[in-house]
């Protein structure tokens, strides 16, 4: 299967390193783990949206937009990575945050913050509900404003999971393992590595954690992700073609909801910044990590099984949840 490639900036450091969590691996006494390193991609602290921004700043540079609008959380790493990468190319950046201004900036917020972009917050909109009405202002005093949508998740964003995912193949061969686990929110990164799966001839399982209940839009989120892997392809040209059979989305481990973190995930960012010196992030990272320890100590997944986990970034928001490890003991 072949696909025609797009064009775009370079935001990260690329290829990022891939790992073999050997301690891990040990302590948990099932497969063997290892570890691809999008945290490391370099865009101030890095995470998996810098590869989504690469595609999409290109397609803003290419129609002569001159500021950039997108929406998350407060501690969106999405919104963090889009303030650096609007920075280096010295456009406007607007970000339509969920809540209301806390008092004191941290984690994400802080940085945004520095990266020199204009807040406006949103109150229960999260999921950028409010871009229209901040690219009307816009608009209306003369500017040119590209829309970001919400994690970067549309055609392509999630094509920049295409060649991410040839990006893995020339450093592993992807046939000697069983699963690709990786968190799953917006749903780009599934649609992204879904297609590219299917365009490398992958026979792994490719295993989404979910982070989030919520839904995107009207459209179940499953529905959106299966639909975006579609669109993507017909973009491409690639001639794939998915269904629900072929998504793989895990629920279990959603707990109280996006951003709330419990022991699944403090549990799972201690073991390995104890035993790998490696920093997981509370919302995202750490869930899914969580999510495949607990897979391994139920015998889900055993020592015949090869596992590659996509470290998609977001450790700074570990600041921001300092609370949350204030009962975790030193040994
Ligand atoms: C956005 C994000 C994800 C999820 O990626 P989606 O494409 O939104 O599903 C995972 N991990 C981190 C750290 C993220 O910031």
């Amino acid at each position: 299967m072949h696909s025609k490639p797009l064009s775009k900036i370079d935001l990260g450091f690329l290829p990022t390193p891939v790992a073999r969590l050997s301690n891990l691996d040990s302590i948990l006494g099932g497969p063997e783990i290892y570890i691809k390193r999008d945290d490391l991609t370099g865009l101030a602290f890095g995470g998996n949206k810098t590869r989504k921004l690469e595609f999409l700043l290109q397609d803003a540079l290419t129609r002569g937009c001159d500021s950039i609008i997108t929406a998350g959380a407060a501690q969106s790493n999405h919104c963090r990575q889009t303030a650096a990468a609007t920075a280096r190319l010295q456009m406007e950046c607007h970000l339509v945050l969920g809540g209301e201004a806390p008092q004191l900036a941290n984690g994400n917020l802080l940085l945004d913050k520095l990266l020199g972009c204009r807040i406006h917050w949103a109150g229960d909109h999260r999921k950028g509900e409010d871009i229209p009405r901040v690219a009307e202002q816009l608009q209306a005093s003369g500017k040119n404003p590209y829309i970001v949508p919400y994690g970067g998740s549309n055609e392509l964003g999630a094509y920049a999971f295409v060649h991410a995912l040839e990006e893995l193949e020339r450093q592993l061969d992807m046939r000697q393992f069983t699963h690709l686990v990786f968190a799953s929110s917006s749903g780009g990164t599934q649609a992204g590595l879904m297609l590219g799966k299917a365009l490398c001839g992958g026979q792994y399982r490719l295993l989404g954690i979910g982070i989030d209940k919520g839904e995107t839009g009207d459209v179940p989120f499953e529905r959106f992700i299966v639909e975006l892997a579609n669109s993507t392809s017909d973009l491409v040209d690639a001639n794939a073609s998915f269904s629900q059979q072929d998504l793989i989305l895990d629920t279990r481990y959603v707990g109280d909801g996006y951003g709330v973190v419990g022991e699944l995930e403090t549990e799972a960012i201690s073991l390995l910044a104890r035993h790998e010196g490696i920093l997981l992030d509370p919302v995202y990272t750490g869930r899914a990590m969580g999510g495949l320890i607990d897979m391994i100590r139920r015998g889900e997944l055993g020592a015949a099984d090869r596992v590659l986990f996509w470290h998609t970034g977001g450790t700074p928001s570990l600041f921001a949840y300092a609370d949350s490890f204030q009962t975790c003991a030193s040994p």
